[in-house]
């Protein structure tokens, strides 16, 4: 299904997000010694494979009968946001300046902010996670962007604005698998999670809302959960 290409317009008029931006680099961090030698919990059997969503998830981000695209997606959205945002605010006490000093989500990647001037701006996660979580309240609480009333149409700018909000609710996913997964461990609440994130992934591959590249990171700065991507592609529970 394609999301972007039936509504390919320039990119002008209103930017995705209406605070601050990000983009897609990470600065590259030596490795702590020994960090790319353990094997981290959320690879590890039975936990990487813990779900409640038995098969393909292929069949629940189809687009249903008569329903307009654009509905789907934002209603998607709504609730990848809602429920990330449920299991962040559990773990938020575990996650703070010291513990999390910078955006950590993979074992040498710290992603970072990008202001309005387009300076590079290291946060902790704590800050950076608050500032995703509100901007993208923010987007949901505007009429212009997600309209809730059935005569008001949707913006030529919205695949571009959803777009960019899927990337960054996915830098969220890659901080608490990366830094928080024991908590999750230790909440049981690893079968949730994981069937959380991989409906996230499978829909957004589905309507083009995330690319591999974000996904996967680059080959020299991986992204934690990639690894987690490819193991889910590979058991079939994911498909590209
Ligand atoms: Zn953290």
């Amino acid at each position: 299904m394609s999301f972007f290409g039936r509504n390919r317009t320039p990119r002008t008029g209103r930017s995705p997000a209406p605070i601050v931006r990000s983009d897609s680099s990470g600065s590259l961090e030596p490795p702590s010694p020994g960090a790319a030698a353990a094997k981290p919990l959320y690879l590890s059997s039975p936990f990487a494979d813990a779900a409640l969503v038995k098969g393909n998830f292929k069949t629940i981000v189809m687009l249903p009968k008569y329903v307009d695209i654009m509905e789907w997606v934002a209603v998607n959205i709504f609730d990848f946001y809602t429920n990330l945002n449920e299991f962040y605010g559990v773990i938020t006490e575990c996650c703070t300046q010291y513990s999390c000093p910078t955006m950590s989500g993979g074992p040498g990647l710290n992603y970072t902010w990008t202001d309005r001037a387009g300076k590079q701006i290291v946060l902790s996660a704590p800050t950076y996670i608050d500032s995703v979580m509100s901007s993208v309240q923010n987007l949901l609480d505007d009429e212009n962007v997600f309209p809730s009333k059935s005569n008001q149409d949707f913006h030529h700018s919205f695949p571009a604005t959803v777009k960019h909000v899927y990337r960054q609710l996915l830098r969220v996913f890659a901080h608490i698998y990366h830094a928080h997964y024991p908590q999750i461990l230790h909440l049981r609440s690893e079968p949730h999670f994981n069937s959380l994130f991989a409906h996230f992934l499978a829909f957004g591959r589905e309507y083009e809302l995330l690319e591999v590249r974000d996904i996967k990171g680059e080959p020299n700065v991986p992204v934690g959960v990639g690894l987690l991507w490819e193991r889910w592609k590979e058991k079939g529970i994911l498909e590209g």
